[in-house]
């Protein structure tokens, strides 16, 4: 463990004006804090906070800094308070021991919406500071380092954390050597098989390495010397995650990376960075578009360098990166780098220069007030989280929460990470106020609105649409329970209704007693498979009553007129209108093509534009409606909710926002289809047209599509005034007693 007066003299290499009676008090007031306490290596706990404390005198912070290290833990984890500590080292560092003890309590690896809470916490907290970040990712430095006592499990949960979050935002401030150290760790713990390939690979190839970069470097440098350009050269091989990353994004085999190493030329000052390039760019032939000048335009996070890619000594491509000291501090060690080579750094100054300089800081700063201001959503999530997090995107809610997915995550995702039920209650999305597909990939900064309807039920074919695992399985269990309970209800209303028409009276006790005998381990079983039509509602019958005779179907009558039973029904006309929806008619004209009896009364579209109504998906006033534009035909109106839009998802180009413009006065009918679930005796079909026929719906056409032995499925093309006129059909038919199900039919 590090001696008191060791920590001390590393500070004072740097800062002759280091504070020694501060950072004493530090060291004595956490060590007796912590006292016995262990860490899980069984090392006493102090040597923790102390190593953190290491690593940033190696950082050359500043005395403050250094000693909230020492102190980072001592509110969390000690009986120490916030009044003790600023009594004893002052406001300033009780505030940033404050900000730590703050950011240890986020934890990141939790629900998804949490974690976007909890980012903003996170910047909450490092923006007052910019030391409260540095020293936490110090201590997650120190923490990576020291994982190996750990049980897995908790070893993972950290490396996740530190590979989503940590090493990225130590990225993001232009930490590369933090970042490096992070990345590597998490990928050992995360990916073990990966790194031992890429770790072996790289072994094999080491002795040959070790000759060539000595080469490289040597040669390099002989030739700037000739120009009489003083450098130094450094080549190093590049680190196993980045080499891994590398492989995955281009899709390479380790064979086919041709950049395993690279290289780095050190030089006085900016013009001797461009001479350096000339001298190399002449002396070996520079691969295309290789080039980029990082210097007259630094990146975001500060960093400088010229890069290039030659094919320099043994024809190997050598890629180069030319920089001064101070350029490279910041790119080693970013915020924390600047003023590194500046004369009379001490204490609070050097972070001043810090805070003025650096385009780092001014981005934390930027982040956190969009945070505070009113219209937060797109900028911010601009500005943060794409460089930082680009393996994610944030979305808003409309109230403004921070939703956070994967990328190429849809509404549908956004849906289910909102709350359960909204998931399964949507049927469209607004993105930043335009309707927009369920398909859409969402992207930073979209303020996402679902639109939900309570008769929805997710459709199966969503769960290859979604990309959250959370969506997924809510969608396959929601789905699996409808269909179950469809089937159940159905099966009880056919086998109840077998009972009654044999004289017999149900039970579910004596149904119960026989469950045995029909091979089902409960009631809802038994029904269940009856709704399935695997097991008939005469042999539950005969099961339960073996005396009883079941009432077979009535015999297949001879015309539709009949109309006893269903047996023999297929499909039945009863009206064919003069045109039928489906042709185009010209924008809000009634009646002004081909004699037409309907026209779209539909808002939003242009007045020459052709519309129709879908003729497989029928809107009716009351649905919220969305419009399709097929270039050179028109504008088809669709439900939100029609299966057929998913067509169309990829093209959210071609989605209007229409809505319906019906006079109230107005008679009109406009099509609609319904499917019904009937129970195969007499007089069903008949029970289905007078209850159409009372709410004066007209029906147009009747198909059989399913055919069992106790039920059928029967869809009917129907003619009402809007959705309120077709769900009181609806319900009626419901409460019929021999129609089991009564739905709106998308196809
Ligand atoms: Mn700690």
């Amino acid at each position: 463990m590090m001696r008191q007066y060791e920590l001390v003299e590393r500070v004072a290499r740097y800062n002759p004006n280091v504070d020694e009676a501060l950072l004493n008090r530090a060291y004595v007031y956490a060590m007796r804090a912590h006292g016995s306490q262990t860490r899980a290596s069984g090392d006493p706990y102090f040597s923790h906070p102390l190593e953190v404390a290491g690593i940033l005198t190696d950082l050359k912070l500043d005395d403050a800094t250094v000693a909230v290290a020492l102190l980072h833990d001592t509110i969390e984890d000690t009986d120490a308070t916030r009044e003790e500590i600023d009594r004893l080292f002052g406001d300033e560092i009780g505030k940033l021991v404050d900000g730590l003890t703050k950011l240890k309590k986020l934890d990141f690896i939790t629900s998804e919406a949490k974690q976007g809470e909890n980012l903003r916490k996170l910047f909450l907290a490092i923006s007052d500071d910019v030391r409260v970040l540095l020293v936490k990712l110090a201590d997650r430095l120190h923490n990576m380092r020291t994982l190996g006592a750990m049980r897995l499990d908790k070893r993972q949960r950290i490396a996740r954390e530190t590979m989503e979050i940590y090493a990225p935002l130590a990225g993001r401030i232009g930490m590369q050597s933090v970042r490096d150290e992070l990345e590597d760790i998490a990928f050992e713990i995360l990916d073990p098989e990966n790194r031992a390939m890429v770790m072996e690979r790289l072994a094999e190839q080491l002795e040959q390495s070790d000759e060539i970069i000595r080469t490289i470097i040597e040669t390099v440098q002989a030739k700037l010397a000739e120009y009489g350009l003083a450098s130094e050269v450094t080549g190093r091989q590049k680190r196993p995650y980045s080499i891994y990353q590398k492989m995955l994004r281009k899709g390479l085999s380790f064979e086919q990376l041709s950049d395993l190493y690279g290289f780095r030329i050190l030089v006085a000052n900016p013009a001797a960075c461009y001479r350096a390039l000339g001298i190399v760019h002449t002396t070996w032939q520079c691969v295309p578009e290789r080039f980029k000048d990082h210097i007259s335009v630094p990146k975001q996070n500060d960093y400088q360098s010229l890069h290039t890619t030659v094919i320099g000594p043994f024809s190997r491509r050598v890629e180069l990166q030319i920089r001064t000291q101070s350029m490279h501090a910041v790119a080693e060690y970013g915020i924390a780098g600047h003023g590194f080579y500046k004369d009379g750094v001490s204490g609070g100054s050097h972070l001043e220069t810090v805070k003025r300089d650096s385009r780092a800081f001014a981005w934390i700063r930027r982040t956190v007030e969009l945070l505070d201001g009113d219209d937060t959503a797109e900028e911010f999530l601009e500005n943060t989280k794409l460089e930082l997090f680009p393996d994610q995107v944030f979305c808003f809610t409309p109230k403004g929460r921070v939703i956070s997915l994967p990328r190429g995550a849809t509404p549908i995702d956004f849906a289910y990470a909102v709350h359960t039920d909204i998931g399964d209650t949507c049927v469209g999305a607004k993105i930043d106020g335009q309707l927009a597909p369920l398909l859409t990939e969402l992207k930073n900064g979209n303020q996402v609105e679902i639109i939900t309807s309570r008769a929805q039920v997710p459709p199966p074919a969503w769960e290859q649409i979604a990309r959250t695992g959370k969506a997924r399985a809510a969608i396959r269990r929601a789905t699996r329970q409808a269909v179950r309970r469809q089937y159940l209800g159905l099966g009880r209303q056919v086998v109840q209704r077998a009972f009654e028409r044999a004289d017999k009276t149900y039970e579910d006790s004596a149904l119960e007693a026989v469950l045995t005998r029909l091979g089902h381990k409960t009631i809802d079983d038994v029904f269940t498979a009856v709704g399935r039509g695997e097991l008939a509602s005469k042999t539950v019958l005969a099961a339960v009553f073996p005396e009883a005779h079941p009432l077979e179907p009535g015999p297949a009558p001879s015309s539709a007129e009949g109309w006893f039973g269903l047996s023999e029904m297929t499909s039945l006309q009863f009206r064919i209108p003069g045109e039928k929806a489906g042709a185009f008619h010209q924008g809000e004209t009634p009646a002004a093509v081909n004699g037409a009896d309907k026209h779209a009364p539909v808002r939003g579209l242009d007045a020459s534009m052709p519309v129709r109504f879908s003729p497989d998906n029928p809107a009716i006033p009351g649905d919220r409606i969305v419009g399709i534009v097929t270039p050179g035909e028109g504008v088809t109106v669709y439900p939100i909710h029609a299966p057929a839009l998913a067509a169309y998802e990829n093209e959210p180009e071609r989605w209007l926002d229409v809505r319906w413009d019906i006079d109230p006065t107005s008679t009109q009918l406009f099509d609609a289809k319904i499917k019904v679930t009937a129970l195969n005796e007499p007089g069903s079909l008949a029970a289905i047209s007078t209850v159409i026929a009372d709410h004066r719906g007209n029906i147009d056409n009747l198909i059989m599509t399913r055919r069992g032995v106790d039920f059928h499925d029967i869809l009917i093309e129907l003619e009402v005034q809007d959705v309120k006129h077709l769900h009181r059909i609806l319900s009626q038919l419901k409460s019929n007693p021999v129609i089991n199900q009564a739905d709106r039919a998308e196809s």
